[in-house]
């Protein structure tokens, strides 16, 4: 009896095995489902070897024993089976998040059909070839019991099909394909072994397709990467259990180049040797450690900590400036998954990472991360639902008495007709990136606005428009903001863009690109928040602009603060020697307008006027005031 293909089934199985062995596991369940089919598999080969070599030498072995091992070998073959469908069945309720249950039902008809193996016959019979052959009830048992095993996997895939990615539904079905191309082989020649062969491409595929631990680790650092994380994460919230984590980061002080690469595998290496935890690369240098035991969190900060105080690099001459963010209990958020970003939202937020090395995540910040995450969802939504509104507050021109042009101003229209402010949102969407297209929409509806109305007839010489910092680092700008103009017809001149001196510190190149590519097209420039640190004298002789505008904080400490007064006059003359026009927000009372009217401020914003108005209202406003 040849048992050549068995021997190259165990060869690829063992060498499967060293491979997995050796690399770095995430240890998630399906994981352990895969490691139980690799063993069995094994297993299975070894006792098909055996049972042949035995068939081949039955003068030698005792036929009970020879009937017995078949039996068992029979059994393992069903145990494959019910592998292959619990290791289906794990991925499927992954894909559902919720705990399957248990897999019971397979236990079950495993145990039944090996007990009715064990107790069916099985004979044996001495063929022409002088082999010896067995044949009976038993084997007809094992073989249904696989086939219907192969079917339950096929129709759990096939059912569940939408839920499951790709690769795991390639991975099924070449599981599927190659058992049943088997079978009909065993049928159509009698004397073919291919079975245990057969296990062993089967477990190949299932490892190249599913298991390989490459697929979960980074490149670069050899962690596992976030993908790894992701399933990892997703496994303790079906399991309900609560997992503790830190995020880890690093400021170096002072080197470059080679010595940073050196330096960040030096960090590598250590944090490798940390007992009892699961590395992750997180999306930039920093990495998302977890723990299944909070008091393994705190052990590890510890020496963190202890080490980080010491220095690095060949010379011992680096140090580093930790940064830990960590997190006790997964359970405290809404889904284990959101774990990276509110490390990042912790780490990155100058309010609460202020130059502590380590930082628990509270409650509070968990809250405060949500309400974010929240926001920027109404943001999207807006933005889809064109729930996007644009208000216009009048600015009044003192010499011709006149409102002369407006403010733009943002507003969210919420479902119950109510307004979303701009100090709500207007920070969480230049952290997200979305002030980018918030920019877009409201620069679009004034054009509209612009197109339709008579600008000259209603007296108005130009509209102001706010420009986030943020927005300014956006190499096409400048080219975008030119297209919708020439879509809606309107003249550069109406346009003017109010900018805060943040703005120029976010890209100098393509900030400045941007600035003399609208500057070059006619459009005029405001600086917006003089007095508030965000603008200064500097800043106002270096812009190409038109326009000052003094903030409103400022304009009331000039009736309160003598130096603020001074300053403030001081400030004025040089912005009229620079022949610059200031606008005064925030006026509210008269004396404020008798005041700025006085210094011979040219333009008056403020309540005192009108708040800022919805679109109809605000035509109407001017309308009546000409
Ligand atoms: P800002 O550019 O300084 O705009 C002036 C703010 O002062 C407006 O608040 C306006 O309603 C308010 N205001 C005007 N007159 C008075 C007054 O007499 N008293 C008081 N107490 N407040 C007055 P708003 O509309 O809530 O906007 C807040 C900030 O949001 C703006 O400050 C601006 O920085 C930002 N923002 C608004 N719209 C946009 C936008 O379309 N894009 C960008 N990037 N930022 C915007
Ligand atoms: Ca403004
Ligand atoms: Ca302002």
């Amino acid at each position: 009896m040849i048992v050549i293909p068995q021997i190259c089934g165990l060869s690829i199985c063992l060498l499967l095995l060293y491979f997995y062995g050796k690399q770095r596991r995430l240890k998630l369940e399906r994981q352990g489902t895969f490691e139980k089919i690799c063993v069995v598999i094994f297993a299975s080969l070894l006792l098909d070897i055996i049972s042949c070599y035995m068939l081949e030498h039955y003068k030698d072995v005792s036929l009970s024993l020879i009937l017995g091992m078949r039996k068992v070998y029979l059994i393992s073959n069903i145990w494959i089976h019910i592998l292959g469908v619990m290791y289906a069945d794990v991925h499927v309720s992954a894909q559902k998040m919720f705990r399957r249950t248990e897999s019971l039902k397979e236990l079950i008809f495993g145990i039944i059909a090996s007990i009715l193996v064990i107790v069916t016959p099985l004979y044996a019979e001495i063929r022409e070839s002088g082999h010896l052959y067995t044949y009976g009830l038993s084997i007809m048992i094992a073989y249904m019991a696989c086939g219907i095993l192969l079917a339950w996997m096929f129709a759990m895939i096939v059912k569940n099909h939408r839920e499951i990615s790709k690769q795991v539904k390639e991975g099924a079905y070449w599981w599927v394909f190659l058992w049943v191309f088997v079978a009909i082989i065993e049928i159509l020649y009698k004397d073919v072994y291919l079975i245990g062969f057969t296990a062993a491409l089967a477990l190949l595929v299932l490892y190249l397709q599913l298991e390989n631990p490459e697929r979960f680790l980074d490149s670069n650092t050899g962690f596992f990467n976030l993908n790894a994380l992701r399933l990892y994460l997703k496994q303790t919230e079906e399991m309900k259990k609560s997992i503790a984590a830190l995020y880890i980061n690093y400021e170096q002080l002072g080197f470059q180049g080679a010595v940073e690469r050196d330096i960040r595998l030096e960090v590598i290496n250590y944090l490798d040797k940390l007992k009892k935890v699961r590395l992750f690369k997180a999306m930039d240098e920093g990495a998302i450690i977890t723990f299944e035991d909070v008091s393994d969190l705190h052990k590890s900060i510890e020496l963190l900590v202890k080490r980080f105080d010491g220095t690095w690099g060949k010379h011992k001459d680096v140090i580093l400036r930790l940064k830990i963010v960590y997190l006790e209990d997964s359970l405290l958020l809404k889904k284990p998954i959101d774990m990276k970003r509110l490390f990042l939202y912790v780490a990155n937020d100058k309010r609460i990472y202020t130059d502590r090395e380590y930082i628990e995540v509270n409650s509070g910040m968990i809250e405060a991360y949500y309400k974010e995450e929240n926001m920027e969802n109404i943001i999207q939504e807006s933005l889809e639902k064109n729930l996007v509104e644009v208000f216009y507050q009048p600015i009044y021109a003192t010499e011709s008495k006149q409102f002369e042009a407006a403010e733009a101003l943002i507003r969210i229209r919420k479902e119950d007709g109510g307004l979303i402010m701009p100090g709500e949102f207007i920070e969480v969407a230049e952290k997200y990136g979305s002030i980018k297209e918030l920019g877009d929409r409201v620069f679009e509806k004034v054009c509209a606005f612009i197109e339709k109305q008579d600008m000259e007839a209603l007296g108005l010489h130009y509209i102001e428009i706010n420009l986030s910092a943020v927005q300014c680092a956006y190499k096409n700008l400048a080219k975008e903001f030119i297209e919708i103009m020439q879509q809606y017809h309107v003249k550069p001149e109406y346009i003017n863009l109010e900018i805060t001196e943040s703005a120029s510190l976010v890209s100098d190149t393509v900030f400045w690109e941007n600035i003399i590519r609208l500057k070059n097209y006619g459009v005029t420039f405001s600086i917006d928040d003089f007095g508030t640190g965000e603008s200064n004298l500097n800043y106002v002789a270096t812009m190409p602009v038109k326009i000052v505008k003094f903030d409103k904080g400022m304009v009331n400490a000039y009736f309160v603060d003598d130096k603020v007064k001074y300053v403030m006059d001081a400030a004025m003359t040089m912005i009229r020697g620079m022949q610059l026009e200031i606008v005064s927000e925030g006026v509210e009372k008269k004396e404020q307008l008798e005041a700025m009217e006085e210094l011979g401020i040219q333009y008056i914003q403020g309540y005192y006027f009108s708040k800022p108005l919805e679109q109809d209202s605000f035509v109407d406003f001017v309308k009546s005031n000409q």
